[in-house]
């Protein structure tokens, strides 16, 4: 711990003096420009910030600290999240309406947000989308024009699910509407169209009936019902063996469901399944994390110095505070600098010291001691 708190200080020096050397080099220029921070702040959300739909941790507080008197942003953050499900302007509001500040889409990061690069392998193919909420909605405001969720690609083969009439619930009740439309005028016909990609967003939620019919899709080259083929590109959200939600352990996550459509695959194909699994702790992820803050921080300051100098100086930290030491602390610990890991104990982690195995750089109760920490290591008040 005394390392820690030791690098802690070099590095808030470091970042001190450099913050200093910034503001003196922008001054003699611009006098009246706002100090431009060099830093920036990735939350995770379940467990973090939210548990279920209740702020933790002093969430509100902590985040709201991050913007200026006036409403305005003045600290660069996003919400980097392997959860997902609903399109990211409808999280940016939701979170908006929880934690009391205004969030923009553009601070949403899902685990389904890196889909956006497929649209051009993908655009115009049949491809089925897995998951809680609104899987097809996802992928169709991401511009994937022919897309059914699992719900309604499966509610057009009879018999494909011989559990169906045991189940006590009707599926797509509550969006009976939609899915009588999309029924009537689905975007492509499922009896002779291949699917040619399958796409899992959010957490599945019939996972016996997914199992059987993703089984289906993958063994027979996206036709159910006509032999085998070459399995489809498969892609996965996230990675998460697990992750807390409301209950007060634990709950199976997409990993597990992927661990049980591999398993179930491997068993009963030649080939083993071939899947891309997206989320922290993929690098990838951390990438174009940084990427999108450094957006952000342009939207922040667009006239602040020259686009070129704005451009020039990448931020030199950003944090990512996080309760799950396989998926936050270890995706930093792959991605690098300028990543610095902040475990807080309201998750996933509960225990005393540090994580034995993914060791954050620093450890604290709540998101609102990480904003603190951060805050007063930047020397900003
Ligand atoms: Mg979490």
């Amino acid at each position: 711990m005394r390392g820690l708190s030791s690098a802690l200080c070099r590095a808030a020096a470091r970042t001190r003096a450099e913050l200093q050397g910034a503001r003196g080099r922008r001054l003699s220029h611009y006098a009246a420009a706002p100090a431009r921070p060099s830093f920036g702040i990735a939350f995770d959300i379940d467990g973090v910030i939210l548990r279920g739909r209740s702020p933790i941790g002093g969430s509100p507080q902590a985040i709201r600290r991050l913007y200026a008197d006036d409403g305005t942003l003045k600290i660069p953050f996003l919400f980097l999240t392997n959860g997902g499900g609903v399109p990211e302007y409808k999280r940016a509001l939701e979170l908006s309406e929880l934690l009391g500040v205004n969030i923009s889409p553009s601070q949403v990061v899902h685990g389904h947000s890196p889909y956006r690069e497929l649209l051009k392998r993908f655009e115009d193919d049949p491809i089925v989308a897995v998951g809680k909420g609104e899987p097809a909605a996802v992928m169709a405001e991401y511009g994937f024009r022919k897309v059914l969720s699992i719900d309604d690609y499966a509610s057009h083969f009879r018999e494909i699910d011989p559990l169906a009439p045991f189940k006590k619930w009707n599926v797509g009740q509550s969006n009976c509407q939609n899915l009588m439309s999309e029924k009537m005028h689905p975007p492509y016909d499922v009896h002779s169209e291949r699917v040619k990609g399958v796409f899992v967003v959010s957490d599945p939620v019939d996972w016996g009936r997914d199992l059987q019919v993703l089984c289906d899709i993958l063994s027979t080259g996206g036709l159910p019902g006509n032999g085998k083929g070459d399995q489809p590109p498969l892609y996965f959200a996230a990675d998460d063996l697990e992750y807390q939600a409301a209950f007060p352990s634990e709950r199976l996550g997409m990993g597990a469901f992927r661990i049980a459509l591999e398993s179930i695959f491997n068993q009963v194909n030649d080939l083993p399944l071939k899947y891309t699994s997206y989320g922290k702790p993929n690098p990838f992820v951390f990438k174009n994390a940084a990427n999108i803050l450094e957006k952000i921080v342009m939207g922040i300051y667009p006239n602040s110095q020259s686009t070129k100098e704005v451009k020039d100086h990448q931020l030199s930290t950003i944090y990512m505070i996080g309760d799950n030491p396989k998926v936050d602390i270890c995706g930093v610990l792959k991605a690098g600098p300028p990543w610095s890991s902040i475990l807080t104990r309201t998750g996933v982690f509960r225990g005393t010291d540090n994580d034995p195995k993914f060791p954050a750089d620093l450890v604290v109760d709540t998101v609102d001691d990480a904003v603190s920490c951060i805050l007063e290591k930047e020397c900003i008040r």
